[in-house]
This record gives C-alpha cells, structure tokens and sequence, in this order.
C-alpha cells in the first residue's frame, strides 16, 4: 500500500498531467499528446486512489472487482460504438458522474464514520456539501439522460414549452431552498433524508425539463453545458469525500466546460439565459414540410450529377468544402481527404470552413478531418473563411444543413435568425451533398437549395464522393 505522502505527490502529478492535457487538447496538433497526457494522468489518480491510505485492505477486492466490470463496460462500448454515436455516448457518461454524484452523497448522509469527530461547524458544512453534492448530481443525472434521448433520436428535438415553466423553475428552487434549510436543522437520520428525499426528486424532475424545454438548435450549448455540470458534480463528490483530487478535476471540467458554453453561445449568437428559457430551433431531421402560411423559398431546386460536379472542381481555382453532420454519418472523410488531395496535386486551393457546432459535438468535425489527415493548415474556422467566398468558385456542402442555411441571416422570423452561418451561396457555385430535402437538427427549411447558383447532388455522401473521384480520375 501507498504512503501518504506518496498518494499526495501522485495526486499533485496527476493534477499536473490534466492541466497540460487541457492545454494540449486546445490545439490539433498537439491534441494527440494532450490525450496521452490525460490517460497518464488518470491512471495514476486511479492507482493512487486504489492503493492510497484511504482504502484499507478489506475493501481492495471489492474496488477491484469494480474496475474490471467498469472497465470491461468500457472496453466493450469504446469498441462497439459508432463515431456518429459519440456525443449520445458523452451525454450518458455525464449522467453517470452526477448519478454518482447523487449515490455518494446519499451514502455520505448516512454513513456516521463521515462526520464522527466533526465539531457542529464543521457538521453544518458538511451537510450543505451532502446536500448541494446531490443536487448537482440529481440535475446532471437526469438532464444528461434527456440530452442522451434526444441526441440519439429517441426523443424529439421539438421543445417541450410547458404554459407557466419559468414559474414552476422558480416554485422549484424555492422549494428546495426550504428543504435545504429543513435539511441542516434536521434532528434525525429519517427527517434529514426525508428532505434530501424530496429535493432530489425536484432536482430530477428540473434536469428533465430544462433539456425537454431547449429546441434542436441550441443543443450544442445544452451538452456543454452538462458537462460542466457533471464536473461541478464531482467537484461536489470530492468535497463529500475530501478528496482534492477530485475537487480540482472536478473544477476543471467544470470551468472548461462553462467556457466552453460560453463559446458555444456566442457562435450561436445567443446569451447563455435565453438558451436555458428554451425554444431555438424546433423539429428534428424531418423533410422539410411547408407550414400554413409560411413562405415556400422562391427557385427552384436544380440537381447534378458526380460527373458534372468533377467537372466544376477540375475546373476551379478555389474551392471551400463545408463539412457537417452528414458527412460523420456517411463516414465520407477519407473520400474528402482523397478529392482534396487530388485537386490539390492538380494546383487547386482546397480549404474547409467549419462552423463551431457543425455535426452533434464540439469539434466533430475536426476530429473526423484529423482522422483523414486532411492537412490541418487549411481547415479554417467559420470567421476566417467567411469573407472569402465571393472570391471562391466552388463552395462543397457535405452533409450540412443548418450551419449554411441563409434564414438565419435573412429571415427576422426563423426560428436560427440570428444564429452566424457558413455563407456558401456567395461562391460562384455552391453544390449541396445530401440525400433528399429533409432539413437539419433545427428542424428549419432551407433556402439555399432553391438559389440560383446552388445546385444539390442528391445520394449518400461517401458514396456520391467516390463517384466524384472516379470521375475526376477519369476526365
Ligand atoms: P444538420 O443536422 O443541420 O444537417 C445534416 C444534414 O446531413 C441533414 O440535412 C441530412 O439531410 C444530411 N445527411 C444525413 N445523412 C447523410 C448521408 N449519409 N449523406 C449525405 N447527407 C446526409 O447538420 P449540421 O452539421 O449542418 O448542423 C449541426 C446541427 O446540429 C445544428 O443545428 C446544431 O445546433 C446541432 N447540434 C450540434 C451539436 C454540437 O455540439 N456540434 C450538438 C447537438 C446538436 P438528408 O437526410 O436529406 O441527407
């Protein structure tokens, strides 16, 4: 077993590691050794805590017989899931952290080693620990199962707009203000747990309606949001367990993920409170329906083919290809990368503008282009390309929808106004990859696909690409 001054040298070294890791996952380039650092980091906070002076020998086969079956979870679900699955997969690993959240904090209350020789001070603080520990966790756990739901289809992207909600958020907190307060004056185990009982009720019941209540569009802020929540959550879990480790990882996922909510927002163009009052984008993938009373976008819809596509690029000197949500879904990034390479050997300026929350997490798309080797010198970010598309020839959507649709910049009413876009229809041609008209995760029609200039090659987009590729070989 550790001493403990060994545990607290690892612990310091292990916080080390994560800090450096945050850095490195800030970059491309260096994201690779920013992960090798994490993963150093978080084996040596898990052998420190398992063999640290706080685990007594009795209960080794009991924490030991939990990693394997943890572990062996998983193991199995990092190799079974798909990438498109990841960000439903990240949601349901933040529940898991505020439902433990909530387990320790419960068996925290009752187990009366916890506050044996604590003075009364020291017992009230302990107690708010307890309590805002599991009201942390309740939120996470049952927000993060709802995002979980709608990330993965099972559930509507449709806003759940109860008549009275922000009254029935504010009867809810005061609720568990006074439960709160009923809980630290408690005389007994059975009354103290009788108020903790009913706060974490209301706390599952408000993580359930605060993600129901956000539309399609607003998802992005929601998950990283919810990730700083989960590290909140077990921040919270080490202040139960004083354990510092956990209380400053739990501060870092907590505060990273709340800048990156912020950074989410303003790519969205949304303050951080109107996106938690809900309502930002409705439907969910659906094809686009004409709505009574709402305007069908004015053109018409002119499709190409693979080989008049080829054509259009052979012939470009500039071209920026705009990935998104479908290109993860057709898994097209290597075809991408092959076209790119190509034009690129052919003396062709390839670049790529990605737009903050293209696809169904932070960074999708970049992860999926690094997977390819797309040289990350010419992926751009949204602001960057922006400007340079009335000098682009061909602007190439593959499988994105909502972070190129021009309602948001022209439509006062539309549900994304507001939101900043990928503005492709000002390249001399824009062509748009998808499979049908159906319109993205907001749920919003597309007036793009009717321009003048756009023209929509209709297929699956990895299918589609390598028919452009064969075609481009072939000229
Ligand atoms: P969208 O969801 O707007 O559009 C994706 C398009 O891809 C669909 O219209 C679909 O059309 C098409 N598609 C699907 N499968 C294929 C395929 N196999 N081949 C070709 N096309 C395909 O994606 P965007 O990336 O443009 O926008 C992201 C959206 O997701 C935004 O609304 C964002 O707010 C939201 N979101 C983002 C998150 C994030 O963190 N980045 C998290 C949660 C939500 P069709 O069916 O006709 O082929």
């Amino acid at each position: 077993m550790m001493s403990s001054s060994l545990a607290t040298v690892s612990y310091i070294g292990a916080i080390i590691l994560f800090i450096l890791s945050l850095g490195g996952l800030s970059n491309p380039e260096t994201s690779r050794r920013g992960n090798l650092y994490g993963m150093i980091g978080m084996a040596i906070a898990v052998l420190a805590t398992v063999f640290g002076p706080r685990v007594g020998t009795s209960g080794l086969p009991w924490i030991i017989g939990a990693m394997l079956v943890g572990a062996s979870v998983g193991l199995y679900a990092a190799r079974k899931v798909q990438m498109t699955q990841m960000p439903e997969l990240v949601a349901l690993m933040h529940s898991m952290v505020g439902l433990a959240a909530c387990l320790v904090g419960f068996a925290n209350y009752i187990d009366p080693m916890a506050s044996l020789n604590l003075s009364s001070a020291e017992k009230g603080i302990h107690e708010i620990e307890v309590y805002l520990g599991i009201l942390i966790g309740a939120v996470t756990f049952s927000g993060s199962l709802i995002a979980f739901g709608k990330l993965a289809g099972k559930i509507g992207g449709k806003p759940l707009l109860l008549p009275g909600r922000h009254f029935m958020n504010l009867l809810g907190l005061l609720v568990v203000i006074a439960f709160g307060w009923q809980f630290l004056h408690a005389e007994t185990i059975s009354a103290g747990m009788m108020a903790l009982t009913v706060m974490t009720v209301i706390a599952l019941l408000f993580g359930i309606h605060m993600v129901m209540a956000i539309g399609g569009a607003d998802m992005p802020v929601v998950v990283s949001m919810l990730n700083s929540y989960s590290g909140w959550a077990a921040a919270a879990t080490g202040f139960m367990l004083n354990n510092d480790l956990l209380i400053v990882v739990g501060a870092l996922v907590g505060s990273s993920g709340a800048i990156l909510s912020y950074i989410m927002c303003r790519a969205m163009n949304r303050n951080f409170f109107s996106v938690i009052a809900g309502g930002f984008g409705s439907g969910a993938g659906k094809p686009a329906k004409k709505v009574d009373g709402e305007a069908q976008p004015a053109g018409e819809v002119v499709s190409i083919s693979a080989v008049e596509t080829a054509e259009l690029l052979r012939e470009a000197k500039s071209v920026v290809i705009v990935p998104g949500y479908g290109m993860a879904v057709a898994q097209a990034q290597h075809a991408v990368n092959e076209i790119t390479q190509f034009l690129r050997e052919k003396g062709v300026n390839v670049r790529f503008g990605i737009h903050p929350v293209a696809g169904r997490m932070p960074g999708h798309m970049n992860v999926l282009l690094a997977e390819a080797k797309v040289p990350y010198d010419i992926v751009m970010e949204m602001d960057e390309i922006n400007p340079d598309f009335p000098d682009t020839d061909v602007s190439m959507v593959i499988g994105a929808n909502d972070i190129v649709n021009p309602a948001a910049q022209d439509e006062p009413g539309s549900p994304i106004a507001g939101m900043p876009v990928l503005e492709v229809w000002k390249a001399k041609t824009s062509i748009m990859m998808k499979r049908g008209m159906a319109t993205g995760y907001a749920g919003v029609e597309n007036p793009l696909f009717y321009k003048e200039n756009n023209r929509m090659l209709f297929g699956d987009a990895k299918k589609m690409l390598d028919e452009v590729l064969v075609a481009l070989k072939s000229q």
